[in-house]
């Protein structure tokens, strides 16, 4: 298992993309933690050599997470400490490549609010309004450790501030200010108002 996957590692390296299929599959490595659990509070280390290591983590991440049809998750979700997300806005189209993010930093935010609802595979079936910037410019390392920096709108600067704030122990719920509508869908998916830890 290990020598085929550094085979694949080395040929993923040659094309600069991890090699992964977006076919939901049944058994996928990792389960998803649940609003809860407490590993999804803890902070995540920084990773310091990104190795084949972490390239194994971040493609069983997103086999994990096409596997729950998501489009996007962070290493606390799957109890590992690590700064690491995966995010992928184009589920249906095999050919665009996922984005891993390793040691993920906001370097600016812009273009003023904007309200969104937010879904979490740590929260499944809740879906809930949050506000944050709309833009952000965000430096990073890719899967290869190549030293990168983007600026993100719309979805995808909601999902990577939705990812990045898992790194620090936040969930999407500690953000809703409509205390009336979180403690309605928390209940009707069988979650309880205690475990949200509201930011003031
Ligand atoms: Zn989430």
């Amino acid at each position: 298992m290990a020598n085929s996957f550094a085979k694949l590692a080395r040929s993923a390296e040659l094309s600069g993309r991890l090699q992964v299929s977006k076919e939901p599959i049944e058994n996928p490595p990792y389960d998803i933690h649940k609003l809860g659990d407490e590993v999804l509070r803890k902070p995540a280390r920084r990773i310091g050599k990104v190795d084949d290591a972490v390239r194994k983590l971040a493609t069983d991440m997103l086999v994990s997470m096409y596997a729950a049809k998501g489009i996007g998750l962070a290493a606390p979700q799957i109890g590992v400490n690590q700064q690491l997300l995966v995010i992928d806005l184009e589920l249906e189209d095999p050919s665009s490549p996922p984005l891993v993010l390793i040691n993920p930093e906001i370097t600016s935010v812009g273009g003023g609010l904007c309200t969104y609802e937010e879904g979490c595979l740590s929260i499944p079936g809740v879906y809930l309004d949050v506000v944050r910037p709309s833009v952000v410019d965000v430096s990073y390392r890719d899967a290869f450790g190549r030293p990168k920096r983007m600026k993100a709108d719309g979805l995808m600067a909601r999902c990577i501030q939705h990812e990045m704030d898992h790194l620090n122990g936040v969930l999407f719920v500690d953000r809703v200010t409509d205390e009336e509508k979180l403690v309605e869908g928390l209940n009707e998916k069988g979650f309880n108002r205690s475990d949200v830890h509201t930011i003031a």
